[in-house]
Parts: C-alpha cells; structure tokens; sequence
C-alpha cells in the first residue's frame, strides 16, 4: 500500500481555530482571556448549536467581545461549491471548498424518519479499493477535526431553519476514517455535545475498510459508535486483489479485532459487501461468508456494485436474480441482511462514487 505524503495545510493566519476545540481547550481559552466560564457555554452554543459562521453572527455577546475573540481567534468554515440532488429528491451532494482550495464531498441522504448524513474524513484515500472511485485519487491530505465538524454543521444549520434535523452521521464519505483517527474522534466527540447536534456516538457509524489497530484503540478507548467493516470477500487472495489493504490485516486478523471490539462495546457490528458480477457473488461466496461471520452478532449489508468512470469499470454489477439470490441464502442461514440501493447513484453519490473531480464520479 503505498503512502503519499500528507499536504500540509498552509495558512499564514496564526490564530487558534476555534472550531474543533473540545469544551476543555475551549474553556482554557476563555481563562487566557480572563473571561467568566459562562462564556465557553455560550461560544459552543453558537458554533455547535448555531453553527455561527463568524464571531459577527453572535449578537448577544458585546461587541467588545467579539472584537477581543477576532483579534486572538479565528472561526474556520467551509465554502459550499455545489450542490445537486437526485432526481428522486432523496439524496443531496454538497462539495465543499476547504481554505487550501481542495475539496470535499458530503451527501445527506432523506428518507421517511431520518436524515442521514454522510461525510468525509479525508481528502481522497489511500487505500485504493478497485470498486471506489476515491480511491482513485489517493490520499491529499487529512482533514482536520473543525472541517470534519463543519460538515455536519453546515448541513445541520439549512436543515435546522426549515424545523428538519439530522437524526444520524455514517463516516463513509471520502477518506479511511481510522487513518485520521485523532481528527475523527474529536469531530465525534463535538457531534454529541448537547448544546450543540446532540449527536451522541450511538448515532454515529464509523466504516473502515479494515484498519485493525484503529478498531483495536475504538474498543479499548469505549466509544460507542456504530462499526461499519468493508469485508467484500470471504477469502485472502480474492479480498486483497480488490482491497490492498488486505495484504496488511487479512481476514482473520480483521474478525478477531471485530471479535474484540463487539466484546468491548457491545453493539452489533455490520458488514458491508459490494456485489461484484462473477468475482465474489456466487453461492460459495455466500456460504463463506456465512461461516466467516458466525458467533459475530451483526448484520449485513449487500451493495451491488455502483458504476463508477475513469479509467474505466473494472466491475460489473451483478444481475437482480443473482443480488436475490445471495441475500436469501444468508436470510436462509438466519443473518440479518439489506440489500442497499445506494440513494444518489444519479449524482455519483452512492457507495464507493464520491470523486472531487465532478467528471470522474459517474459511470
Ligand atoms: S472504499 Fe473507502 S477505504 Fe476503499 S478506497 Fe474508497 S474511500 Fe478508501
């Protein structure tokens, strides 16, 4: 697997973010400036809550105060690129600018009682799954715990005006979250503030392509959010064909580290397949797969495979009769199974199409 250097994100400006800062740091600001504690409440009730995009927005704080907080601090956000939605109404894709000029995709997915938001957590990926097109960019850049916030708190702030909200987050956007694990905790973490999305981590799922000592640290550090594992094979030389990441963490390293996990936390874990045509669909394949997961309380989801353009499909999507015909022999072996057809795949917005090249996405 190879690793390209990481961008630096430069910016001349020198003054602390005060997105991403936990209520803490937030706090240990606030004492620098010798200001009552009530102060922190009220600055995380804005960025949080308000999703305040500048120190301007915060009109009950005096405006000495807030020439004080632009003088020391700054207030990152995103810029909003482009929007567009399915043709079903049931799937929005917003890119965003971040103050490098690169650029990210989320997609908040409406369906009858929820609102789904998927985000990113890296600029493009290194892993390299032959099915995604992020892979196909590699990896630019991480991205920081306030960009990764500012997701959710842009998308939130539109909802929340038009008296909608979120109800869950899934990490399943651009990026392998557990290679940016410190950012994307953090983020996490600032999801659940109360006086903020109130997102606790249950309403959260993190999914990895396999990053066993990422879901080691999850467990050993107890927090609960939902784990999502791209398995998309039953076996070695078939999973590592089209997920390098397998020739690191093979199979059965990946279940014992589930194993553990599911021991530490306690939720069920879900296993995510991508259909392919004639590589990993066939009944064998389903039998497998079933062994494989035995004793792991979880559930699976099948994903045929979305299309996806240059350089060109290496894969096929299987026929409807073959994607009915796997997921009843798992029903049959009694595992919980959903067959997802992905929400967006009109907008390269389904599973495995988020590209920041608008031409590179679709299929
Ligand atoms: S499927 Fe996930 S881990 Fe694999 S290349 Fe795409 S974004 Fe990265």
């Amino acid at each position: 697997m190879s690793e390209p250097a990481l961008l630096d994100i430069q910016t001349a400006d020198t003054r602390v973010d005060l997105k991403g800062l936990l209520p803490e740091e937030l706090q240990a600001f606030i004492s620098t400036l010798g200001k009552e504690r009530y102060r922190t409440k009220q600055l995380l009730a804005w960025i949080y809550g308000r999703g305040a995009a500048s120190f301007d927005d915060m009109t009950d704080l005096s405006r000495g105060f807030r020439a004080e907080l632009s003088e020391r601090a700054r207030l990152s956000h995103l810029t909003e690129v482009l929007r567009t939605r399915s043709s079903d109404g049931k799937a929005v894709k917003f890119l965003f600018a971040l103050s490098d000029g690169l650029q990210v995709e989320s997609v908040l997915m409406f369906e009858k009682d929820r609102r789904t938001l998927c985000i990113s957590s890296q600029v493009g990926c290194p892993l390299d799954c032959t099915f995604c097109a992020t892979g196909r960019m590699g990896l630019l850049r991480n991205l920081t715990a306030a960009e990764i916030i500012d997701q959710v708190l842009a998308i939130r702030r539109e909802l929340v005006a038009g008296d909608d909200d979120l109800t869950n987050i899934v990490m399943m956007g651009m990026g392998e979250p557990l290679l940016n694990y410190d950012a994307v905790t953090r983020a996490i973490r600032l999801m659940g503030l109360e006086m903020g999305p109130c997102l606790s981590a249950k309403k959260v799922t993190l999914s990895t392509a396999g990053h066993v000592p990422g879901i080691l640290r999850l467990a050993e550090e107890g927090l609960k959010v939902g784990l999502a594992v791209s398995l998309n094979a039953t076996v070695d030389e078939m999973r590592t064909r089209i997920m390098p990441i397998n020739r690191k963490w093979p199979i059965a390293d990946l279940l014992d580290a589930v194993r553990r996990y599911y021991r530490r936390i306690g939720r069920r874990v879900t296993f995510e397949y991508v259909l392919l045509a004639g590589e990993n669909d066939a009944d064998a394949d389903a039998d497998r797969l079933i062994a494989l997961v035995r004793g792991i309380p979880c559930k699976i989801n099948l994903i045929p495979w979305n299309p996806i353009a240059s350089p060109g499909p290496r894969h096929q999507r299987p026929s409807q009769a073959r994607i009915d015909a796997f997921a009843d022999r798992l029903r049959a072996s009694h595992l919980t199974v959903s067959v997802r057809y992905s929400k967006g795949d009109d907008i390269g917005a389904a599973c495995g199409q988020l590209i920041t090249n608008p031409q590179e996405g679709r299929g």
